[in-house]
């Protein structure tokens, strides 16, 4: 998700210097701060996750409104600020085609750990990558043809195609897209019982 919501998206050239977001910045250690939040454009469309702290952030700015609130408050000198759990973008943004980068971590994000031969999910140092069609037999380095392996099933498959091997691909390897990303928005939304609403449509 590469939506960039820098501070020149509030009001540019107007420092704020509302206290609860001094605050908001000061309580960068607090744990309830770094707590995601769901964000939402202004058409209730699912966009993005970010921390607590930089969504209070966007909701003081005039950037956002809190939809949802988490229960917790950022305690400022005079007064208390809601946590929200899930915030919504005022004015529309069009989301720029997904184009992220192609990268190992990239990779393993997108298939979640989980090696794509036997579903085992291991830590990323446990992982590889492994191109589909071997790259010796003119296969690329492309979302569509690299996925992530464990080093038992990219030994057994060596220079092989997957049929070859008699290995089979547990789905077929697509770029990094919006969808990908809501995939893994629901994934988190399922600890946070306020999202799903807006996530499982
Ligand atoms: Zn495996």
């Amino acid at each position: 998700m590469s939506l960039e919501m820098n501070s020149s998206m509030g009001m540019p050239g107007r420092e704020v210097l509302h206290p609860a977001l001094q605050a908001a910045h000061n309580q960068g250690d607090g744990h309830s701060m770094h707590a995601p939040v769901l964000v939402l454009n202004a058409s209730y469309e699912p966009i993005n996750v970010c921390a607590a702290r930089r969504a209070i952030v966007l909701v003081l700015k005039g950037v956002a409104m809190a939809e949802e609130e988490n229960g917790h408050y950022l305690h400022a000198a005079r007064f208390a600020v809601r946590v929200p759990s899930v915030i919504r973008l005022l004015e529309y943004r069009r989301i720029p085609h997904q184009s992220r980068a192609l990268s190992r971590k990239n990779i393993l994000l997108r298939d979640r750990n989980s090696c794509q031969y036997c579903g085992t999910i291991l830590p990323a140092g446990e992982l590889t990558l492994d191109h589909v069609v071997p790259r010796s037999r003119g296969g690329t380095s492309s979302w569509e043809n690299l996925v992530t392996c464990c080093h038992t099933c990219n030994r057994r498959k060596g220079n092989q195609l997957p049929g070859e091997a008699k290995m089979k691909l547990m789905r077929e390897p697509r770029a990094f897209n919006l969808h990908t990303s809501r995939h893994i928005m629901r994934l988190m939304g399922h600890s946070d019982a306020k999202w799903r609403k807006y996530l499982f449509y």
